[in-house]
């Protein structure tokens, strides 16, 4: 195992992190941050070796223009130069000025030749990146920092095959050994080029840089390969096209590959080999917003969502070899793919024609001639025989390929692919089958490209803010929680983009699983009229499941077995927003390994509504922590039910009776010691306690009942008709509290000394707690902000509608933090 000390860390540069002075001296400063040993791989900068390639053309064309072309390119440099490296750019302009002369030297000889030898553009199209190289080395010294230069012409061998350069790594590995760089603090690297083993100079193919960024990595033993560029990471879809796309944190090197095999530019496919053969993640990240994370490419598959990205790429031509009389024969294929290879024609993808009599595949749009060509002298003989009927190709080919790990487990998957481009009106020419099952690609007009790309995306629900709902607890508030998602959706679709799907409903004995598109409110008919098992396991996968990357358990029920449930889904990425006080106020050891999970996976869990039903009161009090205030006391009237009885206990008529009145006017539970036995109340003060950060327990809290013992364990009928039982200790109180001028209130309470305990209480009439009506709830907090005036939350804190939209506030302020990648 390296330590971080003695290892490098791989860092190549994209020419878009390079295109100015400014962007150098960014890089620079990305990474003087760093503590740790580097090797730089640098691009040339932006645009500069299509500008090289561009003057080669022109100067072989004999276009005299070619000498503006040179003098901008040179002068682009040189200014970049004097703005990076100050007072010392003496050498350095002393080095580029000759570079730029030897330049001018070869393209004049180029223009007396008059043609454009293969060896000269290997030998000017790199150049770029031995400048930029320069520059970059530049403004690590200007910063002080040591740092040596590397040509990588002098290491890197290469051999170029059909699979583009195969690095020579015995010899490579030598040349790079006999520098003697291992104890270098930086060795800032040219990307891009290289040199074969006859000792010509070449390079690595356009876009390139990628994969020697992965060689040097590799060279160097590096442990990790950053590869900074102009966006985030890689994205579900290029971000030119499909503006929505959004970033994906990881990737297993399999997923990348395709990815980048099928056209997006973010990575180079070649990229990936060396990385993967030892290991070495890949970080894709943005120069311009260095402290976001990025993408992480790593071995670790990962199946969640199924599909990560869509891609494009164009330029293709489909190669049609029909004939009813020679299919089933066998080595027909065999005898086409030989003719494709010995023409130098690589096949992109093969793939299965709408017929079995014809084999069909997808070919580079400049190969197709040379392709036809190929195929039509192998088959001569039956061709004129008639046993086939003719080779033909199609050009505008555009194939579109959809990729993600977990695709092959997920069912549903093409139909999808193929429902998204029916809607659009995409015409699918063949279907192509990737290597892997990884992979579904399709082959369409290239001028269908666009279209197809975003009605794919939005098909798989990669659009960002696609969240699929699944509620636990289908009562009175879970019923309201689904009328208010039906009433809002179509606005908060319009409005804020943000796209909920109540996609699953599980009750305590049965479950509903979702077909797409359902409405909210089909979720409950659909759940009593055709209920299926329950099975939480399956309910769960059906939730996170179905390629929608973002989901949410919501839980309205009161049940121990739900909370159970929580942290593992939340080490799914799973959110879980809950009305259910379980969780919030009961077994510690279960309230750590939720906090745990949240905090290990990135998942949130929200309980705003099990404290005072909608109001605010959790997100002030974390707001307060938050921001630093020291907490004194908590204080409150957390149940709307003992606040009624309380406000309205006043002496004109016995305890019982408007305990009575309540229950039949539904302010209490069933069984009104429910609310009376003050269970209730202790579990919220539990759940604020603990969002003060400490590690408080319901046996924590002294509480005060107001059930009698021999009242506590009878039938439910038997102490209705005892509830006068209630009435004599409850007048000897109110009387004495009056005799003080007070009032009664029942009452919780938590101090910063540890103090916890909830029960009757006497309070001055115009205390902030005497002050609720009805079944209001109260919070006081008083703080060290807060102090001589504190800060109260009160309001209605009981009701189906309030606690619903509790949770569907805490399910929204989720939603909005999904779109910022953090
Ligand atoms: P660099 O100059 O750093 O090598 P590139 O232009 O080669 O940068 O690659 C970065 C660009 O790739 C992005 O600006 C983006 O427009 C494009 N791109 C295409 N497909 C994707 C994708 N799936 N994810 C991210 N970027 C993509
Ligand atoms: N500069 C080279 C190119 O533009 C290599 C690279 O940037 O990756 O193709
Ligand atoms: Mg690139």
């Amino acid at each position: 195992m390296h330590s971080r000390q003695e290892s490098f860390v791989a860092h190549k540069f994209g020419g878009s992190s390079l295109a100015d002075a400014a962007r150098i001296e960014r890089v620079a400063r990305i990474l003087a941050e760093r503590q740790e040993r580097q090797v730089i791989v640098v691009s040339a900068m932006q645009g500069a070796t299509d500008a090289l390639i561009g003057l080669l053309r022109r100067a072989a064309a004999r276009d005299e223009g070619w000498t503006s072309d040179w003098s901008d390119l040179r002068e682009r440099h040189v200014l970049a130069a004097r703005a990076i490296a100050g007072p010392a750019a003496e050498g350095l302009l002393a080095t580029l000025e000759e570079e730029f002369q030897r330049l001018r030297e070869l393209l004049h000889a180029q223009a007396l030749v008059g043609y454009l030898s293969d060896d000269l553009l290997d030998l000017v199209q790199g150049l770029g990146e031995v400048w930029s190289s320069l520059l970059v080395q530049a403004a690590l010294r200007a910063r002080g920092l040591d740092c040596v230069r590397l040509d990588a012409r002098a290491v890197l061998v290469v051999e170029h095959g059909e699979l583009g350069a195969t690095v020579d790594w015995d010899e490579s590995q030598g040349k790079l050994a006999n520098l003697k760089l291992r104890d270098e603090p930086r060795v800032v690297v040219t990307g891009f080029v290289a040199r074969t083993r006859a000792g010509r100079v070449t390079t690595l193919g356009r876009n390139g840089s990628d994969y020697s960024g992965a060689i040097f990595a590799a060279l160097f033993g590096a442990i990790e390969l950053h590869i900074w560029t102009d966006v985030d990471g890689v994205l579900s879809a290029d971000p030119r096209v499909v503006p929505e796309a959004m970033l994906v944190e990881r990737l297993s090197y399999d997923e990348a590959c395709e990815l980048s095999y099928f056209g997006a530019k973010v990575i180079h496919p070649q990229t990936m080999a060396p990385a993967i053969a030892r290991g070495i993640p890949i970080i894709i990240r943005n120069t311009f917003n260095p402290d976001h994370p990025g993408t992480l490419i790593s071995s670790e598959p990962s199946q969640v969502p199924p599909v990560k990205g869509v891609t494009t790429f164009a330029g293709l031509a489909l190669l049609d070899i029909a004939g009813a009389g020679m299919m089933g024969v066998p080595g027909t294929a065999e005898r086409a793919f030989s003719a494709l290879k010995q023409a130098g024609v690589s096949v992109v993808m093969i793939s299965q024609g709408s017929s079995e009599h014809s084999i069909c595949c997808v070919i580079r749009e400049k190969d197709a001639p040379a392709a036809e060509r190929a195929v039509r002298e192998a088959f001569g003989r039956e061709i004129d025989r008639r046993q086939m009927e003719g080779v033909s190709t199609r050009t505008g080919v555009a194939a579109l390929a959809v990729v993600g790990d977990g695709m092959a487990g997920t069912p549903g998957t093409a139909a999808r692919l193929f429902a998204a481009l029916g809607r659009a009106r995409v015409n699918v020419r063949a279907i192509a089958q990737g290597a892997s099952e990884r992979n579904i690609s399709v082959a369409i007009d290239a001028a269908d490209a666009t279209r197809a790309l975003r009605a794919v995306h939005a098909g798989y629900y990669l659009s960002a803010q696609t969240i699929s709902v699944g509620l636990v607890g289908p009562g009175n508030v879970g019923q309201a929680l689904v009328r208010q998602l039906a009433a809002t959706r179509e606005r908060l679709l319009r409005e804020l983009r943000i796209d909920l799907r109540l996609r699953a409903v599980a009750s305590s004995r049965a479950m509903w699983l979702g077909e797409p598109g359902a409405a909210p409110l089909e979720a409950l008919e659909a759940l009593r009229t055709r209920p299926q098992a329950l099975d939480m396991a399956r309910f769960a996968d059906h939730v996170r499941a179905d390629h929608v990357p973002h989901a949410v358990v919501l839980d309205c029920s009161a049940s121990g077995v739900v909370a159970d449930r929580y942290s593992s889904w939340l080490a799914r990425g799973i959110h879980v927003v809950v009305a259910n006080k379980q969780a919030g106020a009961g077994d510690l050891a279960r309230y750590q390994a939720i906090r745990a999970a949240e905090a290990a996976g990135g998942a949130k869990w929200r309980y705003e509504a099990t404290v005072g039903a909608g109001l605010p009161i959790l997100c002030t009090l974390r707001d307060l922590v938050d921001t630093g205030d020291q907490l004194h006391s908590v204080e409150g009237i957390l149940s709307g039910t003992l606040a009624w009885l309380f406000n309205h206990h006043d002496g004109t008529e016995p305890f019982s009776e408007l305990v009575r009145r309540a229950k039949a006017e539904g302010y209490t539970e069933p069984d009104p010691r429910d609310d009376l036995s003050g269970l209730d109340v202790a579990r919220k003060l539990v759940i604020l306690a603990r969002e003060c950060g400490w590690t408080t327990s319901l046996a924590d809290v002294q509480v005060e009942g107001l059930v009698p013992d021999e009242l506590a364990g009878i039938p439910l009928e038997q102490f209705m008709a005892r509830l006068g039982e209630l009435d004599q200790p409850m007048a000897t109180r109110l009387a004495a509290a009056k005799s003080h001028g007070m009032v009664l209130r029942y009452a919780a309470r938590l101090t910063r000394d540890g103090e916890a305990r909830v029960g009757v209480v006497e309070v001055p009439a115009d205390h902030a707690l005497a002050h609720g009506r009805l079944t209001d709830n109260l919070v006081q907090f008083t703080t060290e902000r807060y102090r001589a005036n504190p800060l109260v939350v009160r309001g209605p804190g009981a009701g189906p509608e309030v606690t619903a939209a509790g949770v569907y506030a805490d399910l929204l302020r989720i939603a909005a933090g999904l779109g910022s990648g953090a």
